[in-house]
Formats: structure tokens, C-alpha cells, sequence
């Protein structure tokens, strides 16, 4: 493993062809463990990013860890500059990107606004398991916290820890009004069906392939990251696979994701499995939306907070 902790590829320095310099590891890995106790045996003491990364199990720290950029890489001023760490910084804590499957933002067209504003309002609740708060205004469910959707002002906002906060991010938005006004009475069919048994799977190759890699990348050698990125999303726990998560994105649209780790034999999988009545509500360019939702927030591991964050 030619990557350090940090992130640094040694493989591709030339103080390592020249033999100066030996290839650092991840946090996990033999080759930084020996890079570590090298450290301390020539210069009394290792670098405090491997040595911290090593202790707290994590893997690479700008994919693996919460608090990067911490304080060990502003401290030392190594191996990133400060203009290098404040990128990094606020691009984190912006919220996630909307993008279409061909990569253009994303925006919830007027005459989806005006559907909806025409729409009997008390029968749409009804379906959508909402609840009519005004004439214009409903409270819909989402991951066990609500959105708000103003249909007259074209706005949604969601409750973070009992506060209404306006929504920034426009592909949360688009499948919150796609679901009001595509739902129907029809309850889910409490049965799992995964993407190839959909009628429309045919839909989720190439550029629709379904956003699941960056999820599995992330968490494949860190199940506990990935319950805790699963528990900040108020996901319901499930005995399937080595972990495994129902999100209740909206009331009729349960998503499940199930992690088995790898071993010498098998690869690190995971698997993304809908409620078999998914395709009553929505359209395949819509269950491709809900599932780059769930995995960003999976990836970004802080609950549903990245959706109204300013950035
Ligand atoms: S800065 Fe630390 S973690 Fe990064 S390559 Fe060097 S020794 Fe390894
Ligand atoms: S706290 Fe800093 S050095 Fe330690 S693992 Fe996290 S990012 Fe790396």
C-alpha cells in the first residue's frame, strides 16, 4: 500500500524510486504500522497524523475520517498547504451536488409547481402519508425528520432538531414534489426487490448506473463508520447481511442498504434494495434520485445537517 495515512501517494514520488524515503500505509494497513515504528526508532517519534490515524483505526484520513481537517494537519503544516485544508474544509461542508445523470444541475420545473398547486391538497396528504398544515402547505416525512413544502412560495424546508431551516439542495426538493404529486393510495407491498427485478432496470446502466460505489468505497473496511453514518440518518437497523439499514426517505419509499464485508475470498459488497411497490410511485429517473440522496448522505455521514447547509 503506496498511499500514507494522509493521503500522500508515495508510489509516485521520486524520493521513494531513489530509495530516500520508504512508502508510507494507511491507518490500517502493515506498511504504515512499520513506517510508524520506524519513525519512532530514527527520529524518537512518528508523525503524528499516522500515528493518530493508526490509533483511532482509521484507513485514509480525507476519505475515512469526521474530523479532517484536523488540527494534526494545521498544526504541522505538513503535507498540506492552509489554502489546500480551507478548500478542503469548506467544499465538506457544503451541502451535496444535485446533478442529473448527465451531470447538469438540477431544478424542479415550474409546471411541476403548478401540478401540484392545482392538486386537492387533503387527498394528496392522504397518499402521501403527509399532513396538511394550510391550504398551500404540507409536512412530509423524511428520514424520520419532516420537510415542509410551501407550494405557493416554491419552498422546502426541513426540521433540524426542531428548527425550520430552508432546504439547499434542489434534487432533495425535486423527489420531495416528484412523490407528492406521483404517489397514490396504494400501500407498499413489504416486499424487497433489488434494482434487477424492477421493470424498468433495463434504465439504471451507464451514466443511470445507481450511485452505490462511493457508498461501499467508503465503508467497505468500516462497518462502525458506516452504522454511524446509517444512526445519523435515523436509519432502522435490520438483521441482514454483515449491517444492514432501512431509510424511510419518504413514507411510501423505504430504501435498504446491506453491507457485507470482504474477505480473503470475497470482496466488500453492497446491495440496494427497494420495497417492490417503488415503481407505483416513482419513475426509474426518480428512484435513481433517491438512491444519489441516501448514498451522499451516507458518504457525508452528518444525517440529513449537509441538505441545508450554505456553501
Ligand atoms: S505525512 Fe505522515 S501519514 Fe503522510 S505519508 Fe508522511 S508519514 Fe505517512
Ligand atoms: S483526527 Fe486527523 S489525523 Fe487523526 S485520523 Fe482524523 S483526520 Fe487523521
Amino acid at each position: 500500500m503506496a498511499t500514507g495515512a494522509c493521503g500522500i501517494d508515495c508510489s509516485v514520488c521520486r524520493l521513494d524510486l531513489l530509495g530516500e524515503c520508504s512508502t508510507c500505509g494507511s491507518g490500517k494497513s502493515i506498511e504504515g504500522a512499520r513506517k510508524r515504528g520506524a519513525q519512532e526508532r530514527i527520529f524518537g517519534g512518528a508523525c503524528p497524523i499516522l500515528a493518530c490515524a493508526i490509533d483511532s483505526e482509521v484507513e485514509f484520513c480525507p476519505k475515512d475520517c469526521d474530523r479532517f481537517p484536523c488540527d494534526k494537519f494545521r498544526d504541522n503544516r505538513y503535507p498540506f498547504s492552509e489554502a489546500y485544508l480551507n478548500m478542503q474544509q469548506r467544499r465538506r461542508q457544503a451541502p451535496p451536488p444535485s446533478l442529473s445523470p448527465i451531470g447538469e444541475g438540477v431544478t424542479v420545473p415550474e409546471e411541476y409547481w403548478r401540478e401540484l398547486s392545482n392538486r386537492n391538497i387533503a387527498d394528496l396528504c392522504e397518499n402521501a402519508g403527509a399532513i396538511r398544515r394550510s391550504t398551500f402547505s404540507v409536512i412530509l416525512p423524511f428520514f424520520h425528520s419532516s420537510l415542509r413544502i410551501d407550494v405557493e412560495k416554491k419552498q422546502v424546508c426541513i426540521d433540524l432538531r426542531g428548527q425550520w431551516v430552508t432546504i439547499n439542495h434542489p434534487l432533495t426538493v425535486l423527489m420531495a414534489v416528484v412523490y407528492l404529486l406521483n404517489v397514490t393510495e396504494a400501500e407498499p407491498l413489504g416486499q424487497m426487490v433489488g434494482v434487477q427485478e424492477l421493470k424498468s432496470f433495463h434504465f439504471f446502466r451507464g451514466p443511470h448506473k445507481l450511485k452505490i460505489s462511493p457508498v461501499l468505497k467508503r465503508y467497505e473496511n468500516d462497518l462502525r463508520g458506516f452504522e454511524n453514518a446509517a444512526r445519523a440518518l435515523r436509519g432502522d437497523k435490520l438483521d441482514l447481511a454483515d449491517l444492514a439499514f432501512k431509510f424511510s426517505v419518504f413514507p411510501k419509499i423505504p430504501v435498504y442498504y446491506l453491507l457485507w464485508k470482504g474477505d480473503d475470498e470475497f470482496p466488500a459488497n453492497l446491495v440496494v434494495l427497494f420495497d417492490k411497490s417503488i415503481e407505483n410511485y416513482l419513475a426509474a429517473d426518480s428512484i435513481w434520485g433517491i438512491v444519489n440522496l441516501v448514498s451522499d448522505l451516507l458518504v457525508l455521514g452528518r444525517g440529513t445537517d449537509p441538505l441545508a447547509a450554505r456553501g
